[in-house]
This record gives structure tokens, sequence and C-alpha cells, in this order.
């Protein structure tokens, strides 16, 4: 394994965003209204990966 750790982060949180997009998509409950139970679960999960892949990046001083 040669990937860095946030890159893989980073790739994790990407596909995690696709697959909320493509909820929103089809989701008629997001779409209408608010958000559903599902729709709110992708949403946290995207952040939570994002906050992942932010703490694998070097940060510049
Ligand atoms: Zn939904």
């Amino acid at each position: 394994m040669t990937t860095p750790d946030h890159v893989t982060s980073y790739a994790a949180a990407d596909e995690l965003y696709r697959i909320h997009l493509r909820h929103l998509d089809y989701c008629l409950v997001c779409r209408v209204s608010a958000e559903c139970g599902e729709g709110v679960r992708m949403r946290r999960a995207v952040r939570a990966a994002r906050l992942t892949a932010d703490k694998g990046q070097p940060r510049p001083t």
C-alpha cells in the first residue's frame, strides 16, 4: 500500500458525497420537503468522512 491515508479518506468522502447527490436526485421526500432520515444520515456520513480526510491532510504553516 503506497497510497497515503488522507488520499483514500478524500476518495471515500467524495464517494459518499456522490451517493448522497444520487439520493437527492431520486428521493421525493428530500426533493419536495426537507430531508428524509436516510438523507440526513448520508449528509452526516459525508461530513464525518470529510473531517477525517482533513485531519489526515498536512497543514501549511
Ligand atoms: Zn431522502
